[in-house]
């Protein structure tokens, strides 16, 4: 049998009102009673919970080192892993995770619920019995089908550093835009063995992470001259119109020079979410060209966030950062 781990972060999955009439957070013992499916499933389960359960919302990179600390420490005792989350932050939860753990050879599947377990209409126990079902997934050969950190939601199976959250009430609440889904829950689950994701490293987790990330989102109307740059920040995430354009201004170009002049490295990435950057198609995007820019691609913008977080948490130098930001580390990015 199956052994896998399910290990509870928060989420509205396990929440019920408070005193004050607000979700939050339950206990775990309380979130498993709910689901009388958990005992049918012919798989052994361990359950692990986080000290703090929380709302995703207040998520931060400390919880993610905690999270990547447990998973590693099962890994040796379990054939997989399902992580109950909140949906607000798992797009960005999934994308640390896969950039932390180097060599995954066993599925790390997120999912979560738009109502509470114990809500009549929840969506909470079709996900988490079929995230099951993808962990315990196993090849011929004994080895897991799933090798890699996913986000299941809603009869599907993403790629979890190619997802974000594209509904607050819808339950279909994960869109994987630019990757398709790694496999479908119907009357049988049925995966697209070709895209799922297998790493020739060895297993590692490198769980440093430095936040000294800015992001500046382009808009109409932006007025470039007041616009802070904040010395720290040792990577610029350049939110972009379209293709990755932006306008021809003085004032855009002198604010990219003085970003570049503090050694930040800056990262172009599209406000579309889906589709690609393709630097020099227009002539209104000529001040991108003045300046060293990486191109983040299809990245979602969650991946790129996170990915320049994680490169720098891991000591990477300016150069190294050039070098690895635009390679697939985690099937984030189609090369
Ligand atoms: N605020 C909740 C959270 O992210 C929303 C959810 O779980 O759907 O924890």
């Amino acid at each position: 049998m199956r052994k896998i781990a399910l290990i509870y972060t928060g989420g509205t999955i396990g929440m019920r009102q408070n005193e004050r009439g607000k979700l939050a957070p339950m206990d775990f013992a309380s979130v498993a009673e709910k689901i009388p499916a958990l005992q049918l499933l012919p798989i052994e389960i361990l359950p692990v919970t986080l000290e703090n359960p929380i709302d995703s919302s207040e998520m931060v990179p400390q919880v993610w080192q905690e999270l990547a600390e447990v998973i590693d420490g099962l890994m040796d005792q379990v054939d997989g892993m399902v992580v109950l989350h909140g949906t607000d932050t798992m797009a960005y939860t999934a994308c640390a995770l896969s950039f932390m753990f180097e060599g995954l050879q066993k599925p790390i599947i997120i999912t979560g619920s738009q109502l509470p377990v114990g809500v009549l209409r929840t969506d909470a126990v079709e996900n988490i019995v079929s995230a099951f079902e993808f962990a315990a997934l196993t090849e011929e050969d004994g080895s897991a089908v799933i090798q890699e950190v996913a986000i299941y939601f809603e009869y599907e199976l993403l790629r979890g550093n190619r997802a974000y959250k594209r509904s607050s009430n819808e339950f279909n609440a994960f869109s994987s835009p630019n990757y398709p889904p790694l496999a479908s829950s119907g009357v049988r689950l049925s995966v697209n063995k070709e895209l799922l994701w297998r790493s020739k490293k060895t297993y590692a987790l490198k769980s440093g992470i430095d936040t000294s990330v800015g992001v500046v989102t382009l808009y109409p109307g932006l007025d470039f001259d007041q616009l802070p740059h904040l010395p720290h920040w040792r990577v610029l995430v350049l939110r972009t119109f379209g293709a990755g354009n932006a306008p021809k201004s003085p004032s855009f170009l002198e604010f990219l020079k003085r970003v570049e002049k503090n050694g930040t490295i800056i990262v172009n990435t599209s406000q579309c979410v889906s589709g690609s950057v393709l630097p020099g198609l227009y002539d209104s995007s000529s001040a991108l060209e003045e300046v060293k820019m990486l191109n983040a691609k299809d990245m979602t913008f969650e991946s790129a966030l996170v990915k320049s977080m994680v490169l720098l948490g891991q000591g990477n130098s300016v150069a190294d950062f050039h070098i690895k930001f635009p390679l697939s580390l985690a099937g984030e990015v189609s090369e």
